[in-house]
């Protein structure tokens, strides 16, 4: 029973007039999409987000809005694993700011449309979710090591490969975004994310070399000049409230999901050199 309506995220009004839950998960996450494309970043992380509030304000359906780990810019050392409390270390003016400014306005109109026009408006701040459906050409590190080793050429690393992050499998992201979307009493602010292992990058080409393919190669090189500066150092979500509150627990274990996600990708990437 689902019906498919294409459309601008920006023109809530074309949407039914009868909802219950609205879902806004439109943006440009990848690093290099979205220094490439700064202002429509911003247009569907903000404009976007206050029609489809004010669709939610109209109909009183729930708001479930997709902001980022990024918020958090590059945290100090003493805020790993972040908590939702935490206020960030950003940039206002950088090749990320587009982004990570954007989906932080993009909160602040969720709290807007919360404390002034009473809509249940939760929001989630996904770190490094990745599986099946992400484009062959999205460019973030996942899809990046699986077309390399797709294309018989070496992983490569950014800069020194020290820093680090956690990846959480799509149907944990899934378990977590429905269930805060639906169960939550009050409107709330969730990292998503599996905070075990945080593991830096030279170490995740390693893990993929054990369990994907031996003869992987890797290679460190500089940053592209298509990748923004500022790459966070550490990325890693603390997510006891997600714990307490729903009782949520990651079930996917990252070699697990890079098994799954890989032999995905060998039957749905075309074999095209990337240009990285
Ligand atoms: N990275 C890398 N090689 C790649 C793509 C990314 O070493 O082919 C690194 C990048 O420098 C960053 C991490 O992997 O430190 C995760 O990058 P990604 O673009 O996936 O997302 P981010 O966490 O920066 O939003």
């Amino acid at each position: 029973n689902i019906e498919w309506i294409y459309g601008d995220a920006e023109l809530g009004a074309q949407l039914p007039d009868k909802i219950d839950y609205i879902i806004h998960a439109a943006g440009i996450a990848s690093p290099e999409h979205y220094q490439a494309n700064p202002l429509e970043t911003i247009n569907v992380a903000v404009n976007a987000t206050k029609s489809l509030l004010e669709k939610a304000k109209e109909t009183n359906a729930r708001f479930l809005y997709f902001s980022s780990s990024e918020i958090y810019g590059d945290p100090h050392p003493s805020q790993i694993p972040t908590l939702e409390e935490y206020r960030g270390n950003v940039s206002c003016r950088g090749p990320r700011s587009c982004y990570d400014e954007s989906k932080r306005l993009g909160e602040t109109i969720c709290w807007i449309y919360e404390t002034y026009f009473d809509v249940h408006a939760s929001v989630v701040r996904p770190f490094n979710i990745y599986g099946p459906g992400m484009m062959p050409k999205d460019y973030r590190v996942m899809p990046n090591f699986a077309n390399s080793w797709l294309m018989g050429v070496p992983l490569k690393l950014y800069g020194g490969g020290n820093q680090t992050r956690t990846f959480c499998y799509i149907v944990d992201a899934i378990d977590a975004f429905i269930k805060i979307l639906v169960e939550c009493k009050v409107p709330g602010v969730y990292n998503v994310g599996n905070p075990t292992p945080e593991i830096s990058i030279i170490d995740l080409a390693d893990l993929i070399k054990l369990k994907i393919d031996p003869s992987i190669e890797v290679q460190q090189i500089e940053y592209p000049k298509t990748y923004p500066k500022d790459d966070p150092n550490r990325r890693c979500p603390n997510i006891n409230k997600l714990i307490e509150d729903l009782n949520y627990h990651p079930q996917i274990e990252l070699s697990e999901g890079l098994i799954r996600f890989f032999r995905w990708a060998k039957l749905n990437y075309p074999l095209i050199p990337n240009s990285y």
